[in-house]
């Protein structure tokens, strides 16, 4: 088995640990393969041991890999989703090449990818970044402006608004990973008691996917503990 199998074996494990620990169903737990930085033979191994969604932040590296990938493993339907930094001039290739967006922070980029997705390739999903770290992070909405964002963004046509999305300040400290993931929880379910049909909470990376499990979490973006550490990323 690669290695790449074999950390996605470990990982998927580690989910089903968790959420069982939780009292959840493992299956309620999507695993997105974060494949930045990595190429397409790497995302390759990871199709070949069953893993079909993955995740990417620079547009132009994963424009070329999804490509690539069309040659590479022909007859498999891959999954990409955008979880990077998108300026507005550079939504019209993501509202094209892309199943999902993770990091929508202002209605204008919804509006744009809505106006910009082609229609016979139905709605693209989408969460709202949210920034539960206040001043430490400039990534997000704060919790106070999303509820209206989301509003608007709920009515757009050609996008689904399926929830939120999150990277909390980095600790060690397991204790403040559950209380951020638990402040992501608390906004998502205010969202959805406001009537706004969401199922998806985007959060837990490789070093806080066990935290992020328990306190909810339906999509874990994990790189490193499935592709190896990075190089300069
Ligand atoms: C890189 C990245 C990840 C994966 O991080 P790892 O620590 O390698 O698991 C997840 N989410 C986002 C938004 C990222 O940029």
């Amino acid at each position: 088995m690669s290695s790449i199998a074999k950390n996605l074996q470990y990982v998927q494990h580690q989910i089903a640990a968790g959420a069982e620990r939780a009292g959840r169903a493992p299956s309620s737990i999507q695993l997105l393969a974060v494949s930045k930085t990595f190429g397409a033979e790497a995302v390759r191994e990871a199709v070949l041991a069953g893993q079909q969604a993955f995740g990417e932040n620079y547009l132009q590296e994963a424009l070329e890999k999804i490509g690539a990938m069309k040659a590479l493993a022909p007859d498999e339907r891959l999954q990409w989703h955008f979880i990077g930094p998108l300026q507005s001039n550079k939504t019209r290739p993501v509202a094209e090449h892309f199943d999902w967006v993770h990091s929508v922070e202002r209605e204008k980029i919804a509006r744009r990818l809505s106006e910009q997705r082609p229609p016979e390739l139905g709605p693209l999903n989408i969460c709202l970044q949210v920034n539960i770290s206040g001043e430490a992070s400039k990534s997000g909405l704060s919790p106070q402006e999303l509820p209206q964002v989301a509003a608007q963004v709920a009515q757009l046509p050609n996008i689904r608004l399926r929830g939120l999305m999150a990277i909390p300040e980095p600790t060690d400290d397991v204790a403040r990973q559950h209380a951020a993931f638990a402040a992501v929880h608390t906004l998502y379910q205010a969202l959805r008691a406001d009537g706004l049909a969401l199922d998806t909470l985007s959060m837990g990376m490789s070093s806080d996917l066990e935290a992020a499990v328990a306190e909810g979490a339906t999509i874990v973006r994990i790189g490193s503990a499935i592709f190896g550490a990075r190089g300069a990323a």
